[in-house]
């Protein structure tokens, strides 16, 4: 199958036919509009097999992932969605992985109203890297920068769970109930409602990708502060919670990283506001510490006025 036949086929009509996207695949380049008085967000994520996923992983789930995890920085920003580019790396033509791609990645840009609008496909060990753009209104995108002192510190739904996915995989845990860990590492559902929602409302906002306490650091280092946070009051799913060893939970619930939640921070004066939202969408968040007045920059971890060790705080590093 000749490259431009298989980009027909595969690559085509992919996610929601947008009245913003003046041109789409099949010229050199992508045309769309801007709608007046928005910004253009817009962020980039490769995954390489062997080191984001195993060679195995069915092609679905990896069309999910790539979405999944670019539009969570869309929803980090605050941005709302629209086009997305894939450069595609193969090491053959597989029909049938091809066929069952395209589809999955149908169908997950289309529940987020989003469009491939164009691409790269060349040969070579299996890597994905997905752009997206997506829009936000102008001066209003959420950053990493915004933190202050009394803000509150939040993280949506529940941490730790992907964590667990990628042990079991591992095979490094055995679990009873181990596919609702690997379903949270290989589903992951981006934020969008939520980030959208706390435009106005957040001080900064950040996704969970490496890890709770890393993506905080993040925060901190940007907005210039330090941060106390409770690991006694981190969400936790159920199956989260049937968890006997504490420490492997902490280490999970703050280092794991994949979780593709949101972590942010509220002023006082906004946290009627929030509460509003929060019970208007039927979204789910629970505060885990605030805003403090140091210079270290650091996350703490405090329980009950005392301060907790921590040597896995580190997070995921590339290169580390
Ligand atoms: P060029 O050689 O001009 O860069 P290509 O032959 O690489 O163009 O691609 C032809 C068209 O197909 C372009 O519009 C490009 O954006 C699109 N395309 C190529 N690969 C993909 C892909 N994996 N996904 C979506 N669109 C793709
Ligand atoms: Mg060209």
């Amino acid at each position: 199958m000749s490259e431009f036949s298989l980009i027909e086929k595969y690559c085509q009509g992919i996610g929601e036919s947008r009245s913003d996207t003046v041109l789409s695949v099949g010229d050199d380049a992508a045309v769309l509009d801007l709608p007046d008085n928005k910004q253009l967000v817009v962020s980039v994520d490769t995954m390489v097999a062997g080191v984001h996923f195993f060679d195995d992983v069915a092609p679905a789930k990896l069309a999910h992932k790539i979405l999944a995890v670019n539009l969570s920085d869309i929803a980090a920003m605050g941005a709302t969605p629209a086009w997305a580019t894939l450069a595609l790396t193969l090491p053959e033509v597989s029909e049938s992985w091809l066929a069952e791609f395209s589809q999955a990645l149908d169908c997950t840009a289309k529940q987020y109203q989003l469009q491939l609008v164009g691409g790269d496909t060349t040969k070579g060990p299996l890597s994905l890297t997905l752009s997206i753009m997506g829009h936000v209104d102008a001066g209003k995108a959420l950053t990493r920068s915004g933190a202050n002192i009394g803000d509150h510190v939040f993280v949506s739904n529940s941490v730790g769970d992907a964590a667990v996915g990628l042990a079991v995989l591992k095979r490094e845990l055995e679990l009873d109930n181990q596919q609702h860990f690997i379903n949270a590492l290989e589903m992951p559902e981006p934020q969008l409602l939520l980030g959208e929602q706390l435009v106005g409302l957040a001080s900064s906002c950040i996704d969970v990708s490496d890890g709770l306490l890393a993506d905080l650091g993040h925060i901190a280092k940007k907005s210039q502060v330090s941060m106390i946070v409770d690991p006694v009051q981190l969400p936790r799913s159920t199956p989260m919670q049937q968890f006997a060893d504490w420490q492997k939970t902490m280490q999970y619930c703050l280092a794991g990283g994949d979780d593709y939640q949101l972590a942010f921070t509220v002023p006082a004066q906004n946290l009627d506001r929030l509460q509003q939202v929060v019970k208007e969408f039927s979204l789910s968040i629970t505060k885990i510490g605030s805003v403090v007045a140091q210079q270290s920059e650091t996350v703490m971890l405090e329980h009950q006025g005392k301060i907790i060790e921590f040597n896995h705080s580190v997070g995921f590093q590339h290169f580390a």
